[in-house]
């Protein structure tokens, strides 16, 4: 993954293309598949084959690169000493609710010391602003302060359904 998005991102950073194709045989996506689950966390996309590991890469590379967006947007803080929740377990239970989402930037941050300044472009902010308390933000505007950490996802699912950027997942029957 690291070489793909080195080789491929740099060129499309650059704006030389439009879009990708990667290649990979079988053998290899199997080592990659083993090592895979042991550092989870890394890549937040299933893949059953290699076509489909290949196929969430390069969208992956093209959504970094900011080439084509297909998909929600995270930004996190890489966390720190201060950072005042789980970051990983946040983020994954959030990305588990609005993965759904395409285009939409949500940032999830350690703390509002730093994490305000640090979360970019984002659309909407998801702050720790003191033990078990979250402040959520959109833009870089506070809307709900000192949200209980266990009411606080539910809380930023309102906001994005106040500000009418959230659709229901499709369940799939069959
Ligand atoms: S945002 Fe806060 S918790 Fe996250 S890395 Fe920066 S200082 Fe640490």
């Amino acid at each position: 993954m690291i070489h793909y998005a080195t080789e491929a991102g740099a060129l499309l950073l650059d704006g030389l293309g439009d879009g990708i194709c990667l290649g990979m045989t079988l053998e290899s996506y199997k080592l990659q598949a083993t090592s895979y689950k042991q550092v989870s966390g890394r890549n937040y996309l299933q893949s059953q084959t290699v076509e489909q590991f290949i196929n969430n890469t390069a969208f992956s590379i093209l959504q970094a690169t900011r080439t084509r967006i297909s998909k929600t947007e995270y930004i996190s803080c890489p966390s720190c000493g201060r950072t005042l929740f789980d970051l990983q377990e946040t983020t994954a239970k959030i990305r588990a609710v609005t993965n759904h989402l395409k285009g939409v930037k949500i940032a999830i941050m350690g703390c509002i010391v730093n994490g305000p300044g640090e979360m970019a472009d984002a659309d909407f902010g998801y702050v720790g602003s003191g033990p078990g308390k979250i402040t959520l933000y959109k833009g870089k505007e506070i809307v709900k302060r000192n949200v209980p950490s266990e009411i606080a996802v539910e809380e930023l699912i309102n906001l994005l359904k106040e500000n009418n950027v959230w659709i229901e997942q499709q369940v799939l029957t069959h």
